[in-house]
């Protein structure tokens, strides 16, 4: 992910003023009639975030190292396939691609790229997706609890609290474990030519296929394992969506999940082009000063299965609202 120079400005400004003034924040959220959320027999949904962080571990000290074509992220590949067949009513599959690092970087030769699919068939149209990705970050020693080890896990474990023998009672699910957002170090983040080549490489051939406008929504989680986590209201993102994601945190009485706001590049960018409503939930401070990110501390010390935990019953508890308020565009 990426935040623009003169946006990451305004975030601080607008980010620093809601903290001393809760009602400021995002207009067009306020001029939308407001969406009602409810939790299913009045109780906050079953989330195992202690499995999550477990599995998380298993990433870290027993895979180590995710980057794009590498055996690390073939091993990754291998362990959600396994994961997700031991589940009932998940269809997995994988999608390849080829990513060409630009001119400059230190890797040159075009490098094969997976990303990770899986369905869980609905009874009505639409597709909800709910998006990580599961690459790392190409720098020695980097391990990224936090980045992407932590949305990585989060879908596994939604995946298993969402399984089941019978077709789902609503619209489709649709998880998307992306290869290939980090860019090729040296050469800056571009998100046409040096990030994002696994997200951009599907919504591109979604659109020319025509199946993109099939997606109600799409929720990316990145970054959301910091131990002092606070999620931004990411500024491109859908106000429906972020004020969705917003009550559901004050009904779950996790009203201070959400952070002040910014505008960050990721994932999702490539579906939002395409009027996918979109929403980015990324804790872009990780550490002081955001320090940790990109760096060796972003490991387990820095992380908390209660982060997890915060993010995955924020989910659960949203998509019902999330499917209320999105149809598919066809
Ligand atoms: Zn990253």
């Amino acid at each position: 992910m990426h935040p623009t120079p003169i946006t990451i400005l305004i975030g601080i400004l607008f980010g620093g003023l809601c903290l001393i003034s809760p009602s400021c924040g995002d207009s067009q959220a306020r001029a939308q009639t407001s969406v009602e959320i409810n939790l299913k027999n009045g109780q906050a949904p079953d989330f195992d975030e202690e499995r999550a962080f477990e599995d998380l571990r298993f990433l870290c000290e027993e895979i180590g190292p995710r980057r794009i074509g590498t055996k690390g992220l073939q091993q990754t590949t291998a362990w959600l396939q396994a994961q997700m067949a031991e589940l009932e009513g998940w269809n997995v599959s994988l999608d390849t691609f080829k990513a060409q690092p630009p001119a400059g970087a230190r890797r040159q030769a075009e490098v094969d790229g997976v990303n990770v699919l899986a369905r869980r068939t609905g009874t009505e149209p639409g597709e909800i997706w709910i998006c990580s990705h599961y690459d790392t970050y190409d720098y020695p020693g980097f391990v990224g609890a936090n980045d992407a080890g932590s949305s990585t896990v989060v879908l596994l474990e939604l995946a298993r609290q969402w399984a089941g023998k019978e077709e789902r009672e609503g619209q489709t699910l649709v998880l998307a474990w992306f290869d290939g957002e980090e860019r090729f170090p040296p050469i800056p983040w571009q998100d046409f030519t040096n990030s994002t080549f696994g997200s951009r490489d599907l919504a591109e051939r979604m659109f020319k296929e025509e199946t993109i406008d099939g997606i109600s929504a799409l929720i990316l989680l990145d970054m959301i394992g910091d131990a002092q986590l606070g999620v931004l209201k990411e500024q491109s993102s859908d106000s429906m969506l972020k004020q969705i994601m917003e009550r559901t945190a004050g009904v779950l009485g996790d009203p201070n999940l959400f952070v002040g706001q910014r505008d960050i590049q990721d994932d999702h960018i490539h579906f939002r082009r395409r009027n996918v409503p979109s929403i980015n939930l990324i804790d872009f401070n990780y550490g002081p000063g955001n320090s940790y990110w990109h760096t060796r501390e972003d490991n387990m010390e820095h992380v908390s299965a209660k982060s997890l935990g915060r993010i995955g019953r924020l989910i659960l508890a949203a998509l019902p609202a999330v499917e209320r308020e999105f149809s598919p565009r066809e």
